[in-house]
């Protein structure tokens, strides 16, 4: 890599407290920012054979780190917005896996383009949008999808997977199972509509939808990011990593017998044969709300967030998470399992 003509930072002992919306101060062996395609490829053919781990991170924003990195972390600094298509009806978007997604769902309101509003101040950048299948408000970003691009690991070579390849599921994707740390996704291809198509049955936006005429996008982004600032914490103030534990999906038999035993159990039918609890209520009902564990807390205003509160160590965070796991199978036999990242 020393020779390399394309722009490539390595860092040695390199602090990741910056790079993890949890504030950990852990340190990864090497930190190293590319900002090409060919500097990726370059980067890990670097690294290959040396049989070092590797992690690729975006924006840290759903990762826990469970102490330092002894290996090499990748981050993408790969930024452009391509418009590469437009016709009465949609518009095509190709973007760089290092845009931080917020910027990009802000130019798409600005412009009116529909798609992406729902998952605005979602934080994290373009690539990890594709592995994670965010979500939020009613929409999933798998809807706008078209393309990912990527470069596979032990090759170096491209590869686009068409959106149904990907096989996406709920804060799931292909590439956190079956090809898991195998590709690196480089640019993300998106398909907007220029007509309004909006998605307004989530409680507080349902406001919106009266309006006549239909709303902007940006001013369903705007009731987005407002109902967002006064639920979430935002990790410059205070670190988390969003919701710790998915929202468990449980077969009708077992929601009966817990509705039969509780009032008022929240709850969203998925099928015939399963329905979706929340998890924040699961563990409201166990007690956990505003509670501390060393340095790490249960979010006063959420209890599915779990807070960096006062110097947090990984080891305050995994016990805290542990406990509430614990109290969560006792009291409704359920299993709790994590949408956070354990790295
Ligand atoms: C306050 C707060 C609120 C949140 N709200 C939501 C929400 O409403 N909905 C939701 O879905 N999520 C939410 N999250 C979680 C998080 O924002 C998303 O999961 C986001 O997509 C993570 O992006 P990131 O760039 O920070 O990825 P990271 O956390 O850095 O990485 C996530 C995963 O993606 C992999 N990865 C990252 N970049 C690449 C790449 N280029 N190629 C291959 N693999 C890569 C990493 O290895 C890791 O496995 C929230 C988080 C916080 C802190």
């Amino acid at each position: 890599m020393r020779n390399s003509n394309h722009h490539i930072t390595i860092r040695q002992h390199h602090s990741l407290r910056e790079h993890n919306t949890f504030g950990l101060d852990v340190v990864a062996r090497q930190f190293i920012d590319y900002h090409s395609v060919e500097g990726l490829v370059e980067v890990l053919s670097a690294l290959r054979g040396r049989g070092e781990p590797m992690l690729h991170i975006g924006g840290g924003s759903n990762l826990l780190f469970t102490g330092d990195f002894e290996g090499s972390v990748l981050h993408s600094n790969i930024k452009f917005v391509d418009y590469v298509s437009r016709d009465s009806r949609e518009i095509v978007v190709r973007v760089g896996a290092g845009v931080v997604w917020d910027d990009f769902c802000a130019e798409m309101a600005r412009n009116n383009y529909y798609g992406s509003e729902n998952l605005s101040h979602i934080p994290g950048e373009v690539g990890a949008s594709a592995i994670q299948n965010i979500g939020a408000y009613g929409v999933e970003i798998n809807s706008i999808i078209q393309q990912v691009e990527t470069i596979e690991v032990s090759t170096g070579k491209p590869r686009v997977f068409g959106v149904a390849e990907c096989e996406y599921a709920y804060r799931d994707s292909i590439f956190k199972n079956r090809l898991q740390g195998q590709y690196i996704v480089t640019a993300v291809v998106y398909r907007l509509s220029t007509v309004p198509v909006v998605h307004l049955d989530y409680g507080p936006l349902q406001q919106l939808r009266p309006c006549e005429p239909v709303p902007t996008a940006q001013e369903i982004r705007n009731a987005v990011i407002a109902i967002r600032q006064s639920k979430l914490p935002e990790p410059a103030e205070l670190g988390s990593a969003g919701s710790f534990f998915k929202n468990p999906v449980v077969q009708v038999a077992v929601f009966r017998q817990l509705a039969a035993d509780c009032d008022d159990v929240p709850h969203y039918v998925i099928n015939e044969d399963t329905v979706k609890i929340p998890a924040a209520w699961l563990i409201d009902q166990c007690g956990w709300k505003g509670k501390s564990h060393g340095g790490a807390a249960v979010y006063d205003k959420q209890p599915l967030i779990l807070v960096n509160r006062d110097h947090a160590t990984p080891a305050d965070i995994m016990e805290l998470a542990m406990l509430i796991k614990q109290s969560v199978q006792e009291k409704f036999n359920i299993t709790l399992e994590p949408e956070v990242n354990y790295i």
